[in-house]
């Protein structure tokens, strides 16, 4: 959903260090967070001394066969009647084999090893699957000799270590809780040859996001050491691959959330505090504890029912696993509808960037969202915002009214379509709009008269305005022109407005439903950017900034992702987005920014970075952010999913371009695509059938009217060919010319096909597409063309003049 500046990026994925620690004190006992006995009884477990020692035990769990050649298993003792977990002590050996050919090959990268075999002296298992009594049948009753250490250092570890701090406890108690069987299976590895901080997890409810979200997938395998951090495999359960069923629209989330009504007041200090009514339906049966999202400094101070009554709840210290849970009154069945109403706040979610200005640190997880639900849960809204009077707030949907009441702003909105995300700026600012007539319209500008302080002192008072209301009308006419272009190539947004507001962070712009945050810096003018040395020479970001965050209403907002696999799209259609824009704002200059915007693109997917990885032999664009590893890169997918994601579907739009219908192909497919999954998520199986319904006859180089070609090579594959033209023009006896000319096409393997086009620079200095030479493998076509019609001989020829095909430089 952002766009970063590039040399100021941060890793977003790693999380943030945690120092302090405290008691949460509570005035009213019997409504404390944390304090459901059963949820202590699973906080504070150790072992009960049951024991069995197992020679030979194989545990099959998915992809993973845990063979426990000899040692001792100590058991938890049963909470509610269940056990829960178990330490062996022994020898034993852990062999994964992912059921897909990209997990095996990326775990293969990452271990330089070819298959994943670790062994272990010690493992920790956490479950609420069939393992207690499968282990204890395989087993021999055995007295004594068990250490509880293991335990408590996995406890520890995911309760404080900066990596993981997830509440492993709390999703415990959500099985523990429910009438249904859970199936559950956490091992820690204390492996010898890899890592010794290794989690292997099955969850059915989706793994837990541990680095990075892999939700849906159910399975995973990561390791959280310092130097060695990564999700080093993730999928959905084998059996699924099988049936069908392993999609990433996959809803493995516990529930689905149909509307939230939010009240949030935020004061001048940027303290803020609310009320959230969340109205949701289960999506499986005994549903009894739901898990939310919910920034960690955002304290929860109760949680009532729906008959009004207090309701337990978990949240643990905001430096620890502080996710947020509820439990509800009874269990849920599948489909049964409930709401619950969330009191919270804190001074730490919001910060006062001075002079009016606020910037929201708690981006996403401002107010208690669908745990695991990631981009694909649409939601509908109802906001009310009580902020100081004077100033002025922009959210997501529609303003239902404004109005002020002491020395408060009162601002109510309404989501006009489900979103998947609500958002908000305010500050001391001022608003300017435009009224488009065709797609009708409304866009408005919202920026602050003072800069925050950090500009201030960097400025040293010194230098040019930075007022970023001088600067509104570009942001206004830039959002003005996108819209326009955006809604004839991809067809009408579910919604009639978009606010464009400026932020404090000057290095990375986001988008919301109707709202964009863009870089305070980008209201700036050139000279002023200069002065706070934000120039940098940067790649064109300050031109693409707003034209890609506008992008994200088609590409984020209204067609979604559900699943890491597929966000390749929606950043990477948002950057070939703003490739139109570019090439349509700035049309009276030619093709250069265009082609400048392609070369640039070209170069973040083949520079290596410092770990020796060019972004394009990381991973293909389907592993997502899960290629931010410490063996390729920590920052590896911005350099991947942005600019390859959007060559993606710049080689479709230039394979379907037609010499006589233009982009029509090409429109047309995008406008079902967007019509298709408008208010859901879409994944990538799907808009590759949404290509192949839509291709063209040239397309189908398999002659089986599918694209696997294509995306074999580009979206799922890691292939970059290279290509050659060697030609000639001669005159023909009749005094015309002709084109002589040989294409070359190499370092592929022979299953690599391309269309690749041939240009022609005319002696009057235009360009013109002679047409696609069709190859396959390692291989040339030549040919002698009389180029009809044409007196003077061409300047030269060209391949791939509009970057048409990723392809080495
Ligand atoms: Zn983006």
């Amino acid at each position: 959903m952002r766009i970063f500046l590039k040399q100021m990026k941060v890793v977003a994925w790693l999380r943030l260090v945690a120092i302090s620690c405290c008691v949460f004190a509570a005035e009213n006992p019997a409504a404390a967070p944390n304090s459901d006995s059963t949820y202590q009884q699973l906080r504070n477990l150790s072992l009960s001394g049951e024991a069995v020692s197992v020679t030979d035990l194989t545990l099959r769990r998915d992809a993973a066969t845990f063979h426990l050649h000899s040692g001792t298993i100590c058991f938890v003792p049963p909470v509610q009647g269940k056990v829960t977990g178990a330490v062996f002590v022994g020898e034993g050996l852990v062999i994964l084999d992912p059921p897909l050919a990209v997990e095996r090959s990326s775990l293969k990268l990452l271990t330089r090893e070819d298959e994943f075999a670790e062994h272990f002296s010690k493992l920790v298992l956490r479950f609420t699957d069939g393992s207690y009594d499968e282990i204890k049948k395989s087993g021999t009753a055995a007295s004594g000799g068990c250490n509880a250490e293991p335990l408590r250092d996995t406890q520890n570890a995911m309760r404080h270590d900066r990596m993981l701090k997830y509440n492993l406890d709390a999703r415990i108690l959500e099985d523990v809780l429910s009438p249904e069987a859970g199936g559950l299976f956490v091992a820690f590895i204390h492996g010898k040859k890899y890592n010794d901080k290794e989690i292997f997890v099955i969850d059915p409810h989706g793994a837990p996001p541990l680095l990075v979200p892999v939700a849906p997938e159910e399975v995973e395998l990561v390791t959280y050491d310092e130097d060695r951090l990564g999700v080093w495999a993730s999928f959905h359960l084998s059996t699924e691959y099988k049936s069908g069923a392993a999609t990433g629209s996959q809803k493995n989330s516990v529930i689905h959330i149909a509307h939230q009504q939010l009240d949030t007041t935020i004061e001048k200090s940027a303290n803020l505090s609310a009320k959230a009514t969340t109205e949701f339906v289960a999506l499986s049966s005994g549903v009894r504890v739901v898990p939310f999202n919910l920034h960690r400094t955002l304290r929860v101070q109760e949680v009532t029912g729906e008959d009004g009554q207090p309701l337990p709840f978990i949240q643990e210290d905001k430096n620890d696993d502080a996710d947020f849970y509820v439990i509800l009154p009874k269990a849920l069945s599948r489909d049964e509808k409930y709401s619950i109403t969330t009191r919270y706040g804190g001074k730490q979610a919001v910060s006062n960037e001075g002079s009016g200005n606020y910037y929201p640190i708690a981006r996403d997880d401002w107010y208690p969202s669908c745990a695991g639900g990631s981009l694909g849960d649409y939601t509908s809204y109802d906001l009310t915002f009580r902020i100081p009077k004077g100033m002025k707030m922009a959210a997501t949907g529609s303003l239902v009214s404004e109005n002020t009441d002491g020395n408060q702003s009162v601002t109510i909105w309404k989501s006009d379509a489900p979103q998947p995300v609500a958002g908000f700026q305010f500050g001391n600012m001022k608003m300017e709009e435009v009224k488009l007539a065709k797609p009708e319209f409304m866009v408005s500008a919202y920026a602050n008269d003072t800069p925050p302080d950090w500009a201030h002192a960097l400025q040293g008072g010194t230098m040019g305005n930075l007022s970023a209301i001088v600067m509104m009308k570009q942001p206004l006419r830039e959002a003005q022109f996108a819209i326009g272009l955006y809604s004839n190539f991809f067809g009408p947004l579910p919604f009639k407005r978009l606010a464009m507001t400026q932020q404090t962070a000057c290095t990375y712009g986001q988008s919301w439903p109707e709202l964009v945050w863009l870089p305070i810096c980008s209201f700036y003018d050139v000279t002023v950017r200069h002065q706070l040395g934000l120039d940098l020479g940067d790649r064109g970001y300050w031109k693409v900034v707003a034209p890609h965050e506008v992008a994200h209403q088609w590409w984020g907002q209204t067609v979604g992702f559900n699943s890491y696999r597929d966000q390749w799209m929606s950043e990477g259609f948002a950057d070939f987005s703003a490739s139109l824009f570019l090439q349509s704002a700035y049309s009276q200059k030619g093709p250069k920014e265009f082609i400048t915007f392609w070369d640039d693109e070209r170069k973040s997917i083949l520079e290596k970075n410092a770990q020796g990885y060019r972004a394009i032999d990381a991973g293909p664009l389907t592993l997502g952010y899960r290629l931010n590893n410490s063996r390729t890169g920590v920052s590896i997918t911005r350099d991947l999913i942005y600019p390859k994601g959007a060559y993606v579907l710049h080689m479709i739009r230039m394979m379907m371009w037609d010499r006589r219908t233009g982009d029509d192909h090409f429109k047309a497919t995008m406008q079902d695509f967007v019509k298709t999954f408008a208010g859901r998520a879409a994944t990538t199986e799907d808009f590759k059938a949404m290509v192949e319904k839509h291709m063209t006859q040239e397309m189908d180089l398999e002659g089986n009217l599918k694209m696997d070609w294509f995306f074999d090579q580009y979206v799922y594959g890691t292939a970059l060919p290279t290509y050659k033209l060697d030609y000639s023009f001669e005159n023909g006896a009749d005094g015309l010319p002709s084109f002589n000319f040989k294409v070359t096409q190499s370092n592929v393997d022979k299953n690599f096909h391309m269309l690749v086009p041939i240009y022609l620079e005319l002696a009057d200095g235009r360009i013109v597409s002679l047409g696609r030479a069709r190859l396959s493998g390692n291989s040339s076509i030549e040919r002698k063309l009389p180029l009809n019609g044409m007196k003077d001989r061409p300047r030269r020829a060209l391949l791939n003049y509009y970057d048409d095909v990723l392809a080495s430089p």
